[in-house]
């Protein structure tokens, strides 16, 4: 078990496709729980694969109050609704930003037992499954910025940590 380097733009590794996993073997359960052991050093909510150097499909997620979450080449198989929410990236680090996400979200994916799942999310939840898909797809939330003055720069000194979760 190990806290990985966190990537951060303009890394180019953040703007792949990541790719599929093929075999669940036991270098990706031993990725598996090095991303849970990072995002929880880092407090996120939620941590990709190519956030910590590997372009493959995989996500891990624990929001408050909920059990850690492992998603493996998940894929969105519904969106429903509309919400504006605050943002913020681990990979973005310092900037927060007002975008749209979706208010319940469904995927289809594997877990890391490799058995094929299904997942519905609502707030929180729906805007961590579309955070993440969207790295796995080398998008990050600042693409979703409809005009420069929905972005701003959190200073140091800013509580962010407990006004935003941070993906
Ligand atoms: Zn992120």
């Amino acid at each position: 078990m190990a806290v990985l380097r966190i990537r951060t733009l303009p890394d180019p590794v953040l703007r792949q496709k990541a790719k599929k996993v093929a075999n669940i073997d036991g270098s990706i359960q031993k990725l598996i729980d090095d991303m849970i052991d990072t995002m929880r050093a880092v407090h996120g909510v939620g941590l990709a694969a190519p956030q910590i150097g590997m372009s493959l499909r995989i996500a891990v997620i624990e929001i408050p109050e909920g059990q850690v979450i492992t998603l493996i080449n998940p894929k969105i198989i519904k969106r429903q609704g509309e919400r504006v929410v605050e943002e913020g990236c681990l990979s973005v680090p310092g900037y927060y930003g007002e975008i749209k996400r979706s208010k319940v979200v469904k995927v289809k994916a594997q877990d890391r037992r490799g058995k094929e799942i299904r997942l519905e999310g609502e707030e929180l939840l729906a805007q961590v499954l579309e955070h993440e898909t969207d790295h796995l797809n080398g998008s990050v939330f600042v693409d979703h910025i409809e005009s420069q003055d929905k972005l701003w720069k959190v200073t140091p000194q800013g509580n962010q940590t407990l006004e935003h979760q941070i993906i």
